[in-house]
């Protein structure tokens, strides 16, 4: 249909609002006719992303944000050798040969908690108790542990601490973390281009910094269309159905670290598709749900098409064939926003975000776009594929006696949202299969490693 669609533009010129039913019901669209495959597709649509210009955020609010410039250190990272145990801080020398036959006894010279600086050094035949991230005096190159002295026998007889006995020898240097240890100051810590996650912004916090620069989140429009819909939350009425699409769509934006600006539902006419789509002009993506395949009243595809450069296309894939692809013009000579716009039927408009939006968000957010983790498993049912698409069947894997086993989620009708609920994967039967059987191997897009499922 969308060769059709074309052809009925090039024929007629640009369609001013006008529509004409028939030229969607001539010919047969068979397998093969003009559709892109999915990899053609995600090409031509990531070449219109890049990163996102980058702006300095708080430290939390960077969590899955990719930095937008080399961080060296401020510092040395400990900054001073410290103590790595409970113990006491003294020359190794002082206690070669020592054991619990022949310990070592030692006056106690002071005590130092970590935070603080040590009031004097150890000089040779004194060791000084000292606490795990105590700065070890100097003076003293080995921390020898509690364990390893009359420690809990002299508190335990209330004996004064002013004398310890050491039951075994330690290498110079046991038990000492040296000052830089982990980071030295000037040291390039993280490059631009990382994923902050909770370790990197523990490292931040770590080097005393409190913001980071980073790529900006993508604010990304989500507009459904249809006359049928009804916003969740309000009555529904005769023959009406609730918008899921929106709600389905912005989750997965804000999972994949855009930000998500519901526009709500316009109706499929040209005055409220207007308005609603120059209200989405000044994001960074517009993603709209349905009105972009054949059957349609087509008033989605004619209004995109006079407010920009609209690609409608059918990719050779199952769910999600129908796609259009484009960009807005801005109002009043601003910049153009790139248009995504996915199928109606509810899976169809996951998968197709799965396959096309998220690479997209990704790119903006200067992330390296990479796929979801894939697995080879076995089918526990068949996939059929009826028309030499790609089928992306959804299903729940199981992981036994270390083999992943894809069992698909029941019906697979397009429109069955709660199979992709049921689903943690998407397995493949590739375009040039009729079917992939039970017992075969099948390669599966892991869409989420369920932290409640035992993988
Ligand atoms: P269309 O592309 O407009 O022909 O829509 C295809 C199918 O998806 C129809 O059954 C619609 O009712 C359904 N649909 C479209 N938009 C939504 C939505 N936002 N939420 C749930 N279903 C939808
Ligand atoms: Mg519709």
């Amino acid at each position: 249909m969308a060769a059709e669609h074309r052809q009925h533009n090039r024929h007629h010129g640009h369609s001013q609002g006008h529509h004409e039913e028939a030229a969607h019901h001539h010919g047969h669209s068979h397998a093969g006719e003009d559709m892109l495959s999915v990899e053609e597709a995600l090409a031509r649509v990531m070449a219109s992303f890049a990163p996102l210009e980058p702006v300095e955020a708080a430290l939390l609010e960077c969590l899955g944000q990719t930095l937008a410039e080399d961080v060296t250190s401020p510092l040395s990272l400990p900054p001073l050798a410290n103590s790595g145990m409970d113990g006491y801080a003294l020359r190794g020398a002082d206690i070669a040969g020592a054991s619990a036959d022949s310990p070592r006894r030692l006056p106690v010279v002071g005590i130092i908690a970590a935070g603080q600086m040590p009031e004097r050094a150890v000089e040779s035949g004194v060791a000084m108790r000292i606490m795990t991230g105590a700065p070890v005096p100097d003076g003293a190159d080995t921390v020898v542990p509690f364990e390893e002295t009359d420690e809990v026998q002299r508190k335990r007889e209330g004996r004064p601490l002013d004398e310890v006995a050491v039951f075994a020898e330690m290498p110079v240097g046991a038990n000492v973390r040296p000052a830089g240890e982990d980071i030295r100051p000037g040291q390039l810590v993280l490059e631009a281009g990382t994923v902050i996650r909770a370790a990197e912004v523990g490292v931040l916090a770590s080097l005393g910094l409190n913001r980071a620069r980073v790529i900006r989140r993508p604010v990304v429009s989500v507009l459904a269309t249809g006359d049928e819909l009804e916003t969740a939350g309000s009555a529904l009425s005769g023959g009406r159905i609730y918008d899921s699409n929106s709600f389905s769509v912005a989750a997965s934006v804000a999972a994949c670290g855009g930000v998500p600006r519901l526009l709500g539902i316009a109706r499929d006419n040209l005055d409220d598709l207007h308005a609603k789509l120059s209200a989405a002009v000044d994001s960074d993506l517009v993603i709209t749900s349905a009105g972009v395949s054949k059957g349609d009243y087509d008033i989605v595809k004619d209004v995109l098409e006079q407010r920009g450069a609209m690609n409608f296309w059918s990719v050779r894939m199952r769910p999600a064939k129908p796609l259009a692809f484009g960009h807005l013009r801005g109002n009043d000579g601003g910049k153009d926003v790139p248009l995504l716009g996915l199928p109606g039927n509810p899976v169809s408009a996951m998968v197709a975000f799965e396959m096309f939006a998220r690479p997209a968000i990704h790119a903006m957010l200067g992330r390296r776009v990479r796929p979801r983790p894939a697995v080879d498993g076995v089918l526990t049912g068949p996939i059929r594929n009826y028309d030499g698409r790609r089928v992306y069947a959804r299903v729940e894997v199981e992981r036994r006696d270390g083999v992943y086993y894809a069992t698909p989620t029941g019906p697979q009708g397009s429109n069955i949202l709660t199979s992709m609920s049921r689903a943690n994967g998407l397995a493949i039967c590739p375009e040039d299969l009729p079917v992939k059987q039970a017992g075969e191997q099948v390669r599966i897009i892991m869409l989420d490693w369920n932290e409640e499922v035992e993988l």
